[in-house]
C-alpha cells in the first residue's frame, strides 16, 4: 500500500535531509517479528557521530560496568548517587557509513544494537517534539547537555534515570535472549518518562497523589503506542489484522512484551477506579484505568474520523458505542469493519494516522499544563477536555466524558499503596523516584 508522505507525517524528515537507521517495530525475537524498517531521523546525514551521538544524546557500550546508576548506601548511613557520565572503557562504537547513515550495520553485532537504541530514542524524540512544537529540554539539563544511552548487559531491565537511559539484556526462563536495545516498545516507553519529566517539573518535597505514579506509567505507554504507529508496517499490520476493529485487536495494546506469553499490560482493558479502592501494588496496574480510558478515547476519535470521511456509516459508529464492553462486540461488529475496510484500506490508514496525531498533540498539550501536586486522573481528563476545547472547539468532549465515567474516574478514592509481597517481580522496565533517578526499589 502506498501511503505517500502524508502518512509518514509532517514528522518524518524527508530523504536527503535526515539520517537513516534500521529499526524493528517489534522485538525481533518474537514470532511475528517482521522485517526492520528504514527510518529517517532528524539530524542531517553526516552530523551523527560515532556511538551514534549528536548534540542531545550519545550511545556508549561500557566494559566492566557492574551496577546500574542510582542511589546506593554509602558509609555511615549516607547515600551515594552513582550517576553519569561513565568514564571507563567502552566497546567499539557504531560508525556511520560514507554517507553518514547507520543502516549498514550487521544484525547481531553490538554496533547494530547501539545504532538501534539511538534510532529508537531519536525517532521518538523527533515525533514528540513535533507534537509539542518545540524541542524537549531534558529535565537534567542543568547538569548534562546530553542524554547518556548506555548498555548494561546482564541487567533484566531498562531504566530512564537522571541523565541516562540504561539498557539491559537477559535470558528468559524459556531460554530466549532478550536485548532491550532491540525493543522499540521499551525504549519509546523510557523516552516517554523523559518527556513527562521534562514537561512536569517536580520540586523536591512536592506531595504527590498516588495517581501520579499510575499516570507516569500510563503516559509512557501512550508515548510508546503512538510512536510505534509511525512505523508503516505497524500501522498497516494493525489494520490488516483488525480491518479497523481496534477494540478487539491485541497487537496495538500489548506493550513491553518480551515474549509472546509475557504480556505485561493491556491498553485495551476493562479496569475501573472501583478496582483500586482497597489499594494498589504496582504502578502499572494502577495505570490501567487511565491508559484504558485514553485508548478508548483514541478508538472513538478514530471512529468519528471514519464517519466524517465516509468510510463507515454513523449507524455503525453508534452500534459500536452501544456494544463497547459487551461480549458480543467482536461478532457483531467485525463484519461491518471487514466490509468497510475492504472498500478503502488506504482511507482507513490515513484516518488512523490522523487519530494518532490528534492524540499525540492533545496528550502532550495536556501534560505540559499539569500542576504536579494536583495530578490525579480526574484532573488529567479535565485538562484533556480543556485542550480539546482549544484544539477542536470541544468536538470530542462527549467522548471524553463518557470514557471518564466508564472508568469511574473521579467516583472512587484510590486505596493505599500495598506491600509487594504478594506481587510478582516488578515489570521489566520499571523505575521509581521523581525524575531524579529511578533505580533502587525492586
Ligand atoms: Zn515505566
Amino acid at each position: 500500500m502506498d501511503l505517500g508522505p502524508k502518512f509518514q507525517g509532517r514528522h518524518m524528515p524527508t530523504e536527503h535531509r535526515g539520517t537513516r537507521f534500521l529499526l524493528f517495530p517489534q522485538l525481533p525475537s518474537l514470532e511475528q517479528q517482521g522485517e526492520p524498517e528504514t527510518v529517517w531521523v532528524s539530524p542531517l546525514a553526516g552530523s551523527v557521530g560515532p556511538g551514534p551521538s549528536d548534540d542531545r544524546m550519545y550511545v556508549i557500550d561500557p566494559i566492566g560496568k557492574e551496577q546500574p546508576y542510582g542511589y546506593y548506601p554509602g558509609p555511615n548511613g549516607t547515600t551515594v548517587h552513582y550517576k553519569p557520565p561513565w568514564n571507563g572503557p567502552l566497546l567499539e562504537p557504531a560508525l556511520p557509513d560514507e554517507g553518514g547513515h547507520f543502516d549498514h550495520l550487521e544484525f547481531g553485532s553490538p554496533q547494530f544494537e547501539q545504532a538501534h537504541a539511538y534510532g529508537c530514542v531519536r525517532f521518538t524524540v523527533d515525533i514528540w517534539e513535533d507534537y509539542l512544537g518545540h524541542p524537549i529540554e531534558w529535565h537534567f539539563e542543568p547538569e548534562y547537555d546530553q542524554l547518556e544511552i548506555l548498555f548494561l548487559r546482564g541487567m533484566d531491565n531498562a531504566y530512564a534515570g537522571y541523565g541516562s537511559v540504561e539498557i539491559g539484556s537477559y535470558t528468559t526462563k524459556k531460554g530466549d535472549f532478550v536485548q532491550f536495545g532491540l525493543s522499540f516498545d521499551v525504549l519509546a516507553h523510557e523516552v516517554g518518562h523523559l518527556i513527562t519529566y521534562s514537561l512536569i517539573h517536580i520540586p523536591d518535597g512536592t506531595e504527590l497523589q498516588d495517581e501520579y505514579f499510575g499516570f507516569r506509567e500510563s503516559a509512557a505507554d501512550m508515548v510508546s503506542m503512538i510512536t510505534s504507529l509511525h512505523f508503516e508496517t505497524a500501522l498497516i499490520g494493525v489494520l490488516e489484522a483488525s480491518h479497523g476493529n481496534l477494540y478487539t485487536y491485541n497487537r496495538l495494546n500489548r506493550f513491553g512484551e518480551v515474549s509472546d506469553l509475557d504480556q505485561l499490560r493491556l491498553a485495551s482493558n476493562q479496569k475501573t477506579m472501583a478496582d483500586f479502592t482497597k489499594g494498589w501494588v504496582r504502578e502499572h496496574q494502577l495505570a490501567q484505568p487511565l491508559t484504558g480510558a485514553f485508548f478508548d478515547i483514541w478508538v472513538d476519535i478514530f471512529h468519528e474520523i471514519l464517519v466524517e470521511r465516509g468510510l463507515i456509516t454513523r449507524e455503525v459508529e453508534v452500534l459500536s458505542d452501544q456494544l463497547e464492553w459487551n461480549p458480543d462486540y467482536h461478532d457483531v461488529m467485525q463484519p461491518f469493519f471487514d466490509d468497510a475496510y475492504a472498500k478503502n484500506p488506504q482511507g482507513f490508514a490515513m484516518a488512523l494516522a490522523a487519530a494518532r496525531d490528534h492524540m499525540g498533540t492533545a496528550l502532550i498539550s495536556t501534560w505540559r499544563r499539569l500542576v504536579p501536586q494536583r495530578i490525579n486522573y480526574l484532573e488529567i481528563l479535565s485538562v484533556f477536555a480543556q485542550v480539546d476545547e482549544q484544539i477542536t472547539g470541544g468536538r470530542y468532549g462527549h467522548i471524553i466524558a463518557v470514557n471518564k465515567d466508564r472508568r469511574r474516574i473521579g467516583q472512587y478514592e484510590v486505596g493505599p499503596k500495598l506491600p509487594k509481597s504478594s506481587s510478582k517481580k516488578e515489570d521489566k522496565h520499571s523505575h521509581n523516584g521523581l525524575g531524579t533517578d529511578e533505580h533502587g526499589e525492586e
